[in-house]
């Protein structure tokens, strides 16, 4: 019998010693890779998103700055969670992974908010 059957790791690998990330852990790690790339997080999901040029800075969450959090097109998706509103769901996925982050620097479609 072959550990293939049951999707093991190779016991001689590293792996064993390192411990296993989240899948929530590797998405943050993905959209903060994103926003090395100068890419919006939510870009890992729906793909393309640059920042707008005047967006805060993604290492300093404090920062003056456009952010989402001001954007008119960020609101309470269908549970109640913030999430990206714009182009009817386009940027809306059935789980946590979507939720749109107050602090996260804007993307290229920001629309300031009129209260904001
Ligand atoms: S459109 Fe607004 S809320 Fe949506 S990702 Fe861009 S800045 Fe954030």
């Amino acid at each position: 019998m072959t550990n293939a059957l049951f999707d093991l790791d190779d016991p001689t690998s590293n792996n064993l010693t390192e411990p296993k990330l989240s899948a929530q852990r590797r998405m943050t790690l993905r959209k903060q890779a994103a926003l090395e790339r100068g890419q919006h997080p939510l870009s890992v999901l729906f793909g393309h998103l640059p920042l707008h040029k005047d967006a805060a800075p993604a290492n300093d969450r404090t920062a003056a700055g456009l952010r989402c959090g001001s954007c008119a097109h960020r609101g309470p998706g269908f549970y109640g969670y913030p999430k990206c509103l714009i182009a009817n769901g386009a940027r809306i996925s059935n789980s946590a992974n979507s939720e749109c982050r107050a602090w996260w620097p804007a993307c290229h479609d920001y629309t300031p908010r009129r209260d904001a």
